[in-house]
């Protein structure tokens, strides 16, 4: 049953593409006017790389005190590293990212973002570096056990992620409520404004550590690659990110890294 409603969302993904945006996964994407490149790649002064990211997504991206932290920032770091460049933080709305990618606002996006038919279409994206699995949480005692459950559920989701778009896909607009970010719907959830919400796992185990009453459902969504997206005419970028990805695998610090967040 679950993987009939996976091959369901595929054909329906691609057949309902348009519409899942407009009407639910693609309210902030143009609302964002990015301003020209303005990228000191190329400037001949002290280089830059810039990355856009959306700090609410832990342990890939969040704030310890004033500080940025998790997965996605240290490897941006170490990219940054490889290439002599100073690295700039942008943390922004997460739909807002490939836009601004795209317009050359900012170098990079790395924010947990996965590789998806329908993105591609904008930007170009790096290997893959990481895994990610969509789950659902629910309260403890819930009556949803498993993804068919969601057809008679309200979802909460962050806004304009894989998320969203695939349970709008699966399951309709109606079903389902966006938040800014995870952990705004993780609130809805705990006040019984939704019936669970489907995110990443890694942020999904953070939001549940960190809240009483919640737990994530054994039964996966989907499973997505991660990887870094750049603007489809910055090639050059492309070919050093994948270098500097292929460096950090070989020397172990990519794994490092990541064992640092995830056990
Ligand atoms: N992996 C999800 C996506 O790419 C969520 C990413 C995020 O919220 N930062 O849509």
């Amino acid at each position: 049953m679950k993987k009939k409603l996976l091959v369901l969302c595929s054909v329906l993904m691609i057949a309902a593409m348009a519409v899942a945006l407009t009407a639910c996964g693609g309210k902030s994407g143009g609302g964002d006017t990015p301003a020209p490149a303005g990228s000191g790649a190329d400037s001949g002064e002290a280089k830059t790389l810039s990355m856009a990211t959306n700090a609410a997504f832990p342990p890939y991206e969040y704030m310890e005190g004033n500080e940025y932290a998790g997965i996605d920032i240290e490897i941006a770091k170490a990219i940054a590293d490889y290439m002599g460049a100073e690295l700039v933080i942008n943390d922004v709305e997460f739909g807002s990212i490939i836009g601004g990618v795209q317009s050359g606002k900012y170098d990079m996006g790395i924010a947990g973002m996965t590789v998806t038919e329908e993105r591609l279409q904008s930007v170009n994206f790096s290997d893959t570096y990481s895994t990610g699995v969509q789950v659902i949480i629910v309260k403890e005692g819930s009556t949803i056990a498993s993804v068919k459950d969601l057809a008679d559920a309200k979802i909460g989701v962050q806004m304009d992620t894989t998320g969203d778009i695939y349970c709008c896909g699966d399951f309709g607009d109606d079903h389902v409520t966006e938040f800014k970010t995870g952990a705004d719907a993780v609130q809805a959830l705990i006040t019984d404004k939704v019936d669970c919400v489907v995110i990443d796992n890694e942020p999904a185990k953070s939001f549940v550590a960190a809240n009483e009453g919640l737990k994530i459902l054994d039964t996966a969504y989907t499973v997505e690659d991660y990887a870094i997206c750049i603007a489809k005419d910055n090639e050059d970028l492309l070919n050093t990110v994948n270098a500097a990805l292929k460096d950090l695998k070989a020397s172990g610090k990519l794994d490092e890294i990541i064992s640092k967040y995830i056990n």
